[in-house]
């Protein structure tokens, strides 16, 4: 297996190795590492992957890029032991299926690539010895995903800067109450303002002494394990390489870039469909061709998508041969028409979500949060464009319901079981800094703590 090359989307860097990938994050330009090539897995190896468990899906798509980086054994480890929980495909009529992805210990598909993540930079860290921390802006569940699967992971530090506002009362605990390595940053502003500020500290001289990488899904090393379930569903729910629709409730557009990696690798796809929720950059991007950035971003109720500049779309206009800068200026024009042949996207508002959620409750006892509303509604208003003819269709449930109790009794009647994961979080006591939008207090506050981590490690060798 050739060791796999990315490239900057800025297409200002050098290409780098995954490891470098990984361990960096942003690329120095500002762009976003891009596999050059895809490894590509043959239609009988997918096929295969019928019989197979989840963990064992991951490694068999994963280990394609880890040559140089990771031996086979190190990989199978890491796979089994981050994918641990049940990945449920619930049907609903004949050829519709619910995947949720919130069974992990955070109760968001994030858990999916943070627990990967965690695992194989824990292993660099060990290897490489030093320090590490990890700078990550969350608009809700990438912030307790991240901390939970980075907790206690021995070499690394976690900072999540996480919009005070805009963050669900269990979503602000699951990472406030951690200690240890994980310290909570709440931000008199925006997500947006959060990943402005996490993402100039990645390319500040200033910080250069401190050695820093990006759990957000501006870090590769978060996309590619999110390619897996894509593979795993269409295992599930498909003929032998029938092509699957996939509905992606989007936000950062890092988990709809799974499917366009796995798609990549030789996933059969019909349609990606992408909906958004009010903060409707992409679809007025893909219908006229010009991207404006919504700004200030729109608080919606799926709150882990108010995103008004998604980062990955650098990646995405990357894929179909454009060039977007991280600002959102584009200098080449991607195959817009081609774009629109693989995609579809419509913004979902908060009055339609809501919607959503009580007629999928009504119509078929299924149960959804905000975010899956919009995935949900978002297939709904692709099949009312093209209906979906037999094949398989796939909506991706991305949070459990229990995260959004006030807004499931408000629609339904009924609180969601609790699942224990989030039952253990009421009795913790909360913990965390605070910061306003100021990138300079931002610096400071990162040069401090980290001279009182290094201060802390010399007078604990010494006593
Ligand atoms: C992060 C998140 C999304 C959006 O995912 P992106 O990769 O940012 O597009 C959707 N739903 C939930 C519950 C999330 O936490």
């Amino acid at each position: 297996m050739e060791p796999v090359v990315l490239e900057s989307t800025n297409e200002q860097s050098p290409p780098v190795g995954l490891r470098e990938a990984l361990l960096r994050g942003q690329a120095p330009d500002r762009g976003l590492y891009w596999p050059r090539r895809f490894p590509s897995l043959s239609s009988e190896e997918i096929a295969a992957f019928a019989g197979l468990p989840y963990w064992r899906i991951a490694w068999e798509v994963l280990r394609r890029y880890m040559s140089g980086v990771l031996d086979a054994e190190a990989l199978e480890a890491v796979c089994r032991d981050a994918y641990d929980f049940a990945v449920p495909l619930e049907p609903i009529g004949d050829r519709i299926h619910v995947m949720r992805l919130d069974r992990g210990p955070s109760a968001s598909f994030k858990d999916f690539a943070a627990r990967w993540m965690a695992r194989v930079i824990g292993r660099f860290v060990r290897e490489e010895g030093g320090e590490l921390t990890i700078l990550t802006a969350t608009s809700g569940d990438t912030g307790s995903a991240v901390a939970s699967a980075f907790h206690d992971v021995p070499g690394i530090r976690v900072i999540v800067l996480f919009p005070v506002g805009e963050v669900s009362e269990r979503q602000r605990r699951q990472m406030t109450i951690l200690r240890g390595n994980i310290r909570a940053v709440a931000v008199g502003g925006k997500f947006d303002d959060c990943q402005a500020m996490v993402k100039r500290a990645f390319s500040d001289p200033a910080l250069d002494a401190i050695p820093l990488t990006s759990a957000n899904s501006i870090n590769i090393g978060r996309l590619l394990p999110q390619s897996v379930y894509y593979f795993y569903a269409a295992s599930r729910v498909a003929e032998c390489g029938e092509p699957v629709v996939f509905a992606v409730p989007s936000g950062n557009f890092g988990d709809m870039m799974g499917a366009v990696v796995a798609r990549k690798m030789g996933l059969a796809l019909k349609r990606l469909v992408a909906p958004v929720n009010g903060n409707d950059a992409f679809p007025r991007f893909l219908a006229s061709g010009t991207y404006g950035k919504i700004e200030p971003s729109r608080a919606c109720l799926s709150n882990a998508m108010n995103v008004g500049h998604p980062s990955n779309l650098a990646r995405l206009v990357a894929a179909y041969g454009g060039r977007m800068d991280e600002a959102g200026a584009i200098h080449r024009q991607p195959d817009l028409d081609r774009m629109r042949r693989d995609l579809y996207s419509t913004s979902v508002s908060d009055a339609r979500t809501r919607e959503a959620i009580r007629a999928a409750w009504e119509r078929h006892r299924l149960l959804l949060e905000p975010h899956g509303a919009v995935g949900w509604r978002g297939l709904e208003d692709y099949l009312a464009v093209e209906p979906l003819g037999g094949s398989p269709a796939v909506v991706l449930e991305t949070a459990h319901p229990a995260k959004f109790p006030d807004e499931i009794v408000a629609l339904l009647g009924f609180a969601p079981d609790v699942p224990p994961a989030l039952a253990a979080l009421e009795q913790c006591p909360e913990d965390y800094d605070r910061l306003e939008v100021d990138y300079e207090s931002f610096r400071n506050y990162l040069l401090e703590r980290h001279s009182m981590g290094s201060a802390g490690r010399q007078s604990s060798t010494r006593s």
